[in-house]
């Protein structure tokens, strides 16, 4: 092999998941899935409960026995065509939901567990080093039982990663966590995991945590992944309404198109690519709706009747009545929301705006 054949020569991700399905009993919990995850990557498969997320997970780990697909780690296959390399063989890291810490082991003990094939000096000051990482190093003569959810969550994360593992499985890792706490802890581990080039599968329901987690996303449903991609192109880009409503509430507006557009009460929408005819869903994120309160309302703008507002925090979120200017029957209920405090009397008209960037027409 010459130099340049050297160079060309890509390399294996280090997780890779072809095809894989896997039944219990009469379930077919996982139908076809492939993913990979890069060296020093997060991947987050994100779905509803019951889609196959855990599954998937629990193949990767081989904690389950794959019936069908591959699955390879660095290049070598360890699940699929006759091989089954058992989970503590296949030097992957896991953090499940319940952290699982050996409640009679110390903090330091039980981050040193998996450290074998090293003397009791290297093991422990491994622990050590792996404990500071992640802030836990002066909890290190601490039981499980004496720490709060965040602290054994980050000392599980520890014990994943003190034996450098090339993969690092996550299953809804902040589940235990309040909302404060989750925010402080996932940032904290995503910079370990940065830090520590592990590849990392993650599994959530939450397209928030999967956004600030995930360099790239598979959104699954039923078995199977309905579209993967970056956050940005799953957020601007969703194939269909259930990817688009996954990551946040949407306003819905059923429709027919018509010499290439759908008629809204908002407007008349671009369906490029769909047939004429066709029965169509508009999909406009709330925030995609734009207020503009001291514009005059002449009647062929858009304009909608405030019904009521709400102040959620960095945003409002108005609830009102669109009726399109031209045809007086139609009618929709829309949310905006809004940034900062706004928050309009019931029954003010306001002249309203949809952003075309966060406006998506699906076929049913
Ligand atoms: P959640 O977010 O609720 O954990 P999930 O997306 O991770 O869900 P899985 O736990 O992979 O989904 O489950 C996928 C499907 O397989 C579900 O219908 C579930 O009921 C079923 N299932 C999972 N584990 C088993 C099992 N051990 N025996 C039988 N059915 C199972």
């Amino acid at each position: 092999m010459n130099a340049t054949a050297l160079k060309t020569e890509p390399t294996p991700p280090a997780l890779q998941i072809v095809d894989v399905r896997h039944r219990y009993g009469r379930v077919q919990a996982v139908d076809g899935v492939s993913v990979s995850v890069a060296a020093g990557e997060v991947v987050c498969l994100l779905g509803p409960s019951g889609c196959g997320k855990t599954t998937v997970l629990r193949l990767a780990a081989g904690l389950e026995e794959l019936q069908d697909g591959a699955i390879s780690l660095s290049g070598t296959l360890v699940a699929g065509n006759g091989v089954e390399v058992p989970p503590e063989r296949r030097g992957v890291g896991l953090v499940f939901q319940d952290y699982a810490l050996f409640p009679h082991l110390d903090v330091i003990e039980n981050v040193a567990f998996g450290l074998s094939g090293m003397n009791a000096t290297h093991r422990r000051s491994r622990a050590e080093e792996v404990l500071a990482m992640v802030g836990m190093d002066e909890y290190a003569r601490s039981y499980p039982h004496e720490l709060s959810g965040g602290q054994q969550q980050r000392v599980a994360l520890a014990r994943a990663l003190a034996p450098r593992p090339r993969v690092v499985l996550l299953d809804e890792p902040y589940s235990g966590l309040d909302a404060r706490l989750r925010d402080r802890v996932r940032d904290e581990v995503l910079h370990i995991l940065k830090a520590s080039g592990s590849a990392c599968l993650m599994v959530t329901h939450d397209s928030e945590e999967a956004m600030f987690m995930a360099d790239r996303i598979a959104v699954m449903r039923g078995g199977r992944i309905v579209q993967q991609g970056t956050p940005v192109e799953l957020y601007c880009e969703p194939v269909d309404a259930f990817v688009a409503s996954f990551f946040g509430e949407v306003n819905r507006i059923e429709g027919q198109v018509r010499a290439g557009s759908v008629d809204t009460p908002l407007g008349s929408i671009p369906a490029r690519g769909l047939a004429e005819g066709a029965k169509a869903t508009v999909v406009v994120r709330p925030e995609g709706v734009a207020i503009h309160p001291w514009a005059p309302v002449y009647s062929d703008d858009p304009s909608g009747v405030v019904e009521q507002a709400r102040l959620l925090g960095r945003t409002s979120l108005v609830h009102m009545t669109v009726t399109a200017p031209a045809q007086s029957e139609a009618s929709v209920h829309l949310h905006a929301r809004v940034p900062g405090v706004y928050l309009p009397k019931p029954g003010a008209r306001v002249r309203i705006q949809v952003d075309p960037t966060q406006t998506f027409v699906f076929a049913n």
